[in-house]
């Protein structure tokens, strides 16, 4: 540390040159977050010092996180539903694959993931020492529920589908794996980080929620689609006696027992998730997605106008296509297979899909 702190301006002046330094969003096609509302900016603002690891101390916080998920649970068909506010899907699928592991009480406990499953869920089996058993993947890019019943054994804790993967934006057949699942008791997880917040609000999609019997818990990142502040996931579970099983002591808390995994959690991220839901409601949310996903189509017709073809018609606002030049400034980001990959968020706007466009047209003509 210095010895002696430097004045608010140079403090700020270094700070800020530092700031310049990242990529503008006007260029990012790579990323699943966003520019967040600005409804969030406030609320974030207004909430900075709150702390819902210690609830007793900030009981207004702690309700509009009771609130969140209320909210989603009624968006995903199951009002009582419960859970919590993680930091994004990561520490939702850990939780989600711990609660599994301590339900089942197997020995040498295995989970069956589709291929095309987030590195988190590496993450997670690594931490919970699970055996990962990989399902391929039919030729539409979902996991294959054919394969996922034959890997099932009695050693299986959980199952994972993907609503809205995040390399090619597909959903898994959730309502056959949900059967399979259900079928087996078989504990099943939805990983719907990204999917959450687009699925429900378009017509015909996929179902992925609680009105299949077969679904144990859904992982929604607030942060992704829900253009909240940076952290914001929520785990939610049909059965409140599985997130107990997660409980520990907190013998100096306001409260005596918590079942999450991190201690100290910011309120403001989450009050910015929820205000954000409240703020546009479903229509405000129609609206938004239906943007992504005109951005999205219009996207995908422009490159193969240049010969440059898709790689999947996906379900969510994930496009991929065969590999292009892509020429500065613009920031996207390649799959495993190869494949160039562009997410439409809502800062992908017309026009920047429009001047994307052209660009590569140029580079590639
Ligand atoms: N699950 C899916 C489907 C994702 O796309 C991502 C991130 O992109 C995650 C989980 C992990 O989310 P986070 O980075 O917020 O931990």
């Amino acid at each position: 540390m210095r010895e002696c702190g430097l004045s608010e301006e140079s403090l700020f002046s270094f700070l800020l040159s530092k700031r310049q330094e990242d990529v503008d969003h006007a260029h990012i096609m790579s990323s699943m977050c966003t520019v967040p509302h600005p409804v969030a900016v406030r609320a974030h603002l207004e909430f900075m010092e709150t702390n819902l690891g210690d609830p007793g101390l900030f009981p207004g916080t702690a309700s509009l996180e009771r609130l969140l998920v209320e909210r989603l649970g009624t968006l995903y068909h199951l009002p009582g539903a419960c859970g919590y506010a993680t930091s994004g899907g990561t520490e939702s699928n850990i939780q989600a694959l711990r609660m599994a592991r301590q339900l089942a009480g197997r020995e040498r406990p295995n989970v069956v993931i589709p291929e095309s499953a987030h590195f988190s869920f590496q993450k997670a089996c690594d931490i919970l020492c699970l055996e990962m058993r990989t399902v391929p993947l039919c030729s539409d890019l979902r996991m294959d529920p054919v394969a996922a019943a034959e890997m099932i054994d009695r050693n299986t804790c959980c199952m994972v589908g993907i609503a809205g993967t995040t390399e090619y934006g597909m959903a898994d057949p959730i309502r056959d794996l949900a059967k399979i699942a259900g079928d087996l008791g078989v504990y099943f997880h939805v990983d719907a980080a990204f999917g959450g917040m687009v699925l429900p609000f378009l017509d015909g999609a996929p179902v992925f929620d609680f009105s299949l019997p077969g679904v144990s818990s859904i992982a929604v990142d607030p942060h992704k689609m829900g253009m909240s502040t940076i952290p914001a996931g929520v785990l939610l579970v049909r059965d409140s006696e599985s997130l107990c099983s997660l409980s520990v002591d907190t013998p100096y808390l306001t409260v005596k027992q918590e079942f999450t995994l991190s201690g100290t959690r910011p309120g403001a991220s989450v009050v910015g998730a929820l205000a954000v839901l409240e703020y546009l409601g479903v229509e405000g949310m129609r609206d938004i997605v239906a943007g992504c996903m005109k951005n999205t189509r219009r996207l995908i017709d422009g490159m193969e106008t240049y010969g440059i073809p898709r790689a999947a018609t996906p379900d969510v606002n994930v496009a991929t296509f065969a590999p292009a030049r892509i020429p500065p400034p613009w920031k996207v980001s390649w799959t495993r297979k190869g494949h160039l990959r562009l997410v439409c968020m809502p800062h992908v706007h017309a026009g920047v899909v429009e001047s994307f466009l052209k660009d590569i047209g140029e580079e590639n003509a």
